[in-house]
């Protein structure tokens, strides 16, 4: 057995590798750079954690989704591997001790955002470093020619200067063939070195729907499908007003978006998770490094601005292998909108530099300072300054950080943490002193293991319900506590926040360049464009999918909307069709009284027919389970 294998079977308990991941594992001990294309699901993440225990160093990992580096990290550790995470907004304290544990400690892997790639103090500590493995997450985002470019990603080729004995691992879900070749050369691969497997989802059904009254389609969509789904829409308003309608009309459904409180969002991914909600209606804030393999159904309710970015959403359907449908589901006023939305997404230069200056007063800041100084950010409070809309505002700070002059944080939660400065018998002799603070310490001691040792995730609410007190007079004590320097207290924070990257300059000064301005919007218009035609072709649409990601080998699926269109043209399933339709005009009818009349027929044909219908707006599925002929 390999030791990769073993090294799989005891810390994940899993029996085989999947397609690729061992291929890849091999190129990495090899000390080789590689650029590893999966699906997302396809499990990219032990193509580093694997060979990453197996190598002498640190494994370094670059991803720009704060919640999945968490995610990943929490899982590490749960498996008993040494796994610290650094992000923006941590404190400073918290950050060495980190970086000192990856020099002379035992971690071996060091998640990071790539905005920490340009601090000193980190690159200072990061040459400090024995590090075996520089594992790029979402690769994509390093070229220009990609949906997400970051420029922040640039500075991880240079990086490699300071570990060169490092190898690259760049992993992606999406990438087109010139983007595979961009990746590749930015990240200074020693030479050329691709391993893909193929982005067919064989077990995803691709319906797209035109229709005038999106609503109903929706529901109908949910209705005749079981299972756990994501509804994806555009608007925050619309997630409320959708999951209630949709509630209205029998099924379960809750809203999701970047606006809600952490306890909310936390709560409707659990009961979402948990099955206790069956439909969660989100913005494309919901997804990222949500691992739920069995969603059955998602639902785009508008035309997402890219092939790459409704791939990834719609991926995210059937992880599990079994079938899964991704329903797309538009007016032709979308097509429109798609491309005004494009347009907007690019205000005018000198809109742009006027939010510049704008933000910069409103911070106060100097000419020349500011640079990595971080601000609470809020958006409508700048926006009524400067005198623009928030949507200005928006899309130039948009560019503005593409153009690597801000980092927004997301508003992610970061919980608070305690430590507890001094050693066990100091502890003691400070209670025995202080009996009013000895039940919180005692508390605290009881309720969370490794206090002494590092920062440690807290929950004021529970600890003030367990001592009796109500939660202000709980902050009150901690920061008491912090201030006598018993404790190290990091209260929680989770307002968006901006950080300047560089130091305040003459808005006339500003560069916003061909690359990060014209050239993306061009970009941004094609992939617009090549969303359009998908919608519109009549051509199977695995097949465009995987053209797209340049695989000109794929064969009809034989399930997408356009191969049953076609298939039903050429007369196969006629007359099965005519005779559930004389069945349905006859009466509504639940599945099992449809199967007794057609009694040769499997229930799996009636269904994929009943939906195919459905999709086409001829039958209706109703809240007591009976379908009904409507055409
Ligand atoms: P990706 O990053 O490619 O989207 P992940 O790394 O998150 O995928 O993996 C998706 C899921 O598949 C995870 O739950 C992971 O534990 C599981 N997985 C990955 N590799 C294997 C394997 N060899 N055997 C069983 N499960 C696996």
């Amino acid at each position: 057995m390999s030791q990769a294998l073993e090294v799989l079977k005891e810390y994940w308990g899993f029996t085989s590798f999947r397609p690729l991941q061992e291929e890849i594992i091999e190129e990495v001990l090899a000390g080789n750079d590689v650029l590893a294309l999966m699906p997302t699901g396809g499990g990219k993440s032990l193509t580093f954690q694997v060979p990453g225990l197996l190598m002498d160093g640190v494994c370094v990992v670059i991803s720009p989704l704060i919640a999945l580096i968490k995610d990943q990290v929490a899982n590490l550790k749960e498996r008993k591997i040494a796994a610290e995470y650094i992000v923006s907004g941590m404190d400073f304290r918290e950050i060495d001790r980190i970086l000192d544990n990856c020099i002379y400690g035992d971690t071996k892997f060091l998640y990071v955002s790539p905005e920490r790639l340009k601090n000193e103090l980190f690159i200072e500590r990061f040459k400090q470093m024995k590090v075996a493995l520089i594992a790029v997450d979402e690769s994509h985002c390093i070229s220009q020619w990609g949906y997400d470019f970051r420029p922040s990603y640039l500075q991880i080729a240079d990086s490699r200067q300071y570990q060169p004995k490092a190898s690259i691992l760049a992993l992606t879900a999406s990438a087109t063939p010139s983007v595979v070749d961009d990746i590749q050369k930015r990240l200074e691969f020693s030479k050329k070195n691709v391993l893909s497997t193929s982005f067919e989802r064989e077990n995803l059904h691709y319906i797209v729907i035109e229709d005038e009254n999106k609503r109903q389609r929706v529901l109908r969509g949910v209705q005749t499908r079981e299972g756990s789904g994501i509804i994806y829409v555009r608007s925050r308003k619309l997630t409320r007003e959708l999951a209630l309608w949709l509630k209205n009309n029998g099924i379960s459904a809750a809203p999701y978006h970047a606006g809600l409180s952490p306890e909310l969002k936390d709560k409707t991914q659990e009961e979402w998770k948990k099955e206790k909600v069956r439909i969660i209606v989100a913005t494309n804030a919901f997804g990222m490094g949500i691992d739920k393999a069995n969603v059955r159904t998602v639902i785009h309710y508008d035309i997402p601005d890219s092939i790459e970015a409704y791939f990834q959403e719609a991926g995210r359907a059937g992880r599990d292998g079994l079938r899964a449908y991704a329903v797309l589901v538009y007016n032709k006023g979308d097509v429109i909108a798609l491309k005004e939305r494009i347009e907007r997404g690019y205000p005018e230069i000198s809109v742009i530099k006027k939010v510049y200056s704008g933000i910069a007063n409103y911070y106060q800041l100097a000419f020349g300072s500011g640079m990595e100084e971080s601000f609470n950010f809020d958006i409508i409070a700048i926006a009524e300054r400067i005198n623009l809309t928030v949507l200005q505002v928006f899309n130039s700070i948009k560019i503005l950080e593409r153009t690597g002059y801000y980092h927004l944080s997301d508003s992610l939660h970061q919980p608070s943490k305690l430590k507890i400065k001094v050693n066990q018998a100091e502890l003691y002799y400070f209670e025995v002193a202080n009996s009013k603070h000895e039940l919180l310490i005692k508390t605290l001691l009881r309720s969370y293991s490794g206090l002494f040792d590092s920062y440690v995730k807290i929950n004021e609410y529970l600890i003030a319900k367990r001592t009796r007190v109500d939660v202000k007079e709980l902050v009150k004590q901690l920061k008491y506590l912090d201030s006598i320097e018993l404790i190290d207290y990091l209260p929680a924070n989770d307002k968006p926040k901006i950080t300047f990257l560089v130091e305040r300059i003459p808005e006339e000064h500003l560069e916003i360049s061909y690359e990060s301005y014209g050239a993306l919007k061009e970009q941004q218009l094609k992939r617009g464009e090549s969303m359009i035609a998908f919608v519109n072709a009549e051509k199977c649409r695995n097949i465009q999918l995987l053209e797209y990601f340049g695989e000109t080998s794929a064969e009809e699926c034989g399930k997408c909307d356009v191969c049953l269109r076609k298939k039903r043209a050429e007369g196969n399933d006629l007359e099965l069709e005519n005779n559930l339709v004389a069945v349905l005009k006859k009466g509504e009818r639940g599945l099992n009284e449809i199967l007794a009349e057609l009694p040769r027929i499997e229930e799996d044909k009636i269904l994929e027919i009943l939906r195919f219908m459905a999709d086409e707006g001829l039958v209706n599925r109703s809240k007591e389970d009976k379908w009904k002929w409507v055409g």
